[in-house]
């Protein structure tokens, strides 16, 4: 997963999945084994929801059938109906869930204490998002996600409901592939498996878990999904662990620092097209530009670490559009040459409004080809690929840039 992150050094350091570790028994399983071992004998190995699971990383003894419904792990439901994100897609384009604001209704039946614990989760990840934001509404069909007791649902079709006393909540979890998140959060008035009962803290906690859930994130002691490279390998701590419902507390160092990278300032699609404000509305200024560094930000760009020396040499004007002289990467491995003139490998436009290159498989580079906005950020030079998945900042500067 090494070329999905490299932000910068701030983001070594890891969140979700890790493999399992915990020997407890999971809080969050409601029915036996031998139940889930009848089921599985009736999952289709061709139902594509199923398969996509294993694609995941879940084991079969991980997904119980529940007729319209999956349950994963114990407290992720998965609705057959619906066409889920890969969540290694996902995590590689940042798009976990793509909407801006997320509509979040909290049943006003509930107790206090609940719509309370609801409320200051809702406000936790709130405190932590920075590309996405967490909005409560009263108007239940305005929702993308409620957040009620299980005795509160209505809607038949989920038959595995009211949860068990041993179960803390339960989702119909993870964003769907039009990057919406997940949209329910059953919390269990009745949960009586935690030694000391259940505090005010343990409601926020679990709720806080329950809604990262909806916005993408595995348990962090599991071994499914894909590790958000950075993040702590074992996270104790997490308020994401799974199998954990009595002592979960609140985000760990770890789960901030994979929010941060999931969810960060410009880490959805289309932040980077705002950060550095592609297209430009006018060409690039004619100059000679020289670079130590090219840091790659987003997700799945090209790694340039061995590139100490670039050089943008750009005198066009509309007499010769082309005088591009040079835009040369050097290496300092000879991967792939020692010295490579980009402009060789790509058809470019710098001189009129919304200045662009885009660079062909021909370079050498690993995932360098692709269609880029060109632009200057004060002397640096910043190539955004049109996505906005990922943006290469040509600089002096050792550090990654922090805007
Ligand atoms: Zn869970």
């Amino acid at each position: 997963m090494t070329k999905f992150f490299k932000k910068s050094s701030y983001y070594l350091a890891a969140i979700l999945l890790a493999s399992c570790t915990s020997e407890e028994t999971d809080d969050q399983i409601g029915l036996g084994t031998e139940i889930q071992t009848q089921n599985l004998s009736l999952i289709s190995s061709g139902d594509v929801l199923y398969d996509t699971l294993i694609g995941w990383g879940y084991k079969a003894d991980q997904i119980e059938d529940l007729g319209e419904f999956y349950l994963v792990d114990g407290d992720m439901v998965f609705d057959k109906s619906k066409s889920y994100s890969d969540p290694t897609l996902s995590r590689i384009d940042r798009n976990i869930v793509t909407q801006e604001l997320v509509n979040i209704w909290i049943h006003p039946d509930m107790d206090n204490s609940w719509i309370d614990a609801s409320n200051e989760a809702v406000k936790r990840w709130n405190a932590q998002l920075e590309d996405i934001t967490l909005i409560t509404v009263t108007d239940r069909d305005s929702a993308d996600m409620e957040i009620l007791y299980d005795s509160l649902e209505t809607d038949d079709r989920y038959t595995f409901l009211p949860l068990s006393t041993r179960t803390f909540g339960r989702v119909e979890g993870f964003p769907t592939s039009d990057g919406k998140s997940g949209s329910k959060a059953w919390l269990n008035p009745d949960f009586n498996a935690c030694f000391g009962g259940v505090t005010q803290s343990l409601r926020i906690a679990n709720v806080q878990h329950e809604i990262g859930h909806n916005l993408g994130f595995h348990h962090t002691n599991r071994g499914f999904g894909f590790h958000i490279e950075g993040t702590p390998t074992s996270d104790p701590r997490s308020v994401m662990n799974g199998g954990s419902a009595c002592r979960l507390n609140d985000f760990s160092e770890g789960d901030v620092l994979g929010i941060k990278i999931i969810y960060g300032v410009g880490d959805a699609a289309g932040g980077l097209l705002d950060t550095y404000s592609v297209p430009r509305s006018t060409g690039i200024p004619n100059g000679f530009r020289k670079y130590s560094n090219v840091h790659t930000i987003g997700a799945n760009g090209p790694n340039l670490d061995n590139v100490f020396n670039s050089v943008l040499n750009w005198w066009g004007n509309s007499n010769n559009p082309n005088a591009l002289y040079q835009f040369t990467l050097e290496t300092n491995d000879g991967t792939p040459r020692h010295y490579t003139n980009i402009s060789d490998f790509a058809s470019y436009q710098l001189h009129a409004a919304n200045p662009e290159i885009t660079i062909n498989s021909s370079s050498g580079f690993s995932n360098l080809s692709g269609d880029y906005w060109l632009n200057l950020d004060g002397d640096n030079l910043v190539l955004v690929e049109k996505s906005g998945a990922y943006a290469l900042y040509f600089s002096n500067s050792s550090e990654a840039p922090s805007n």
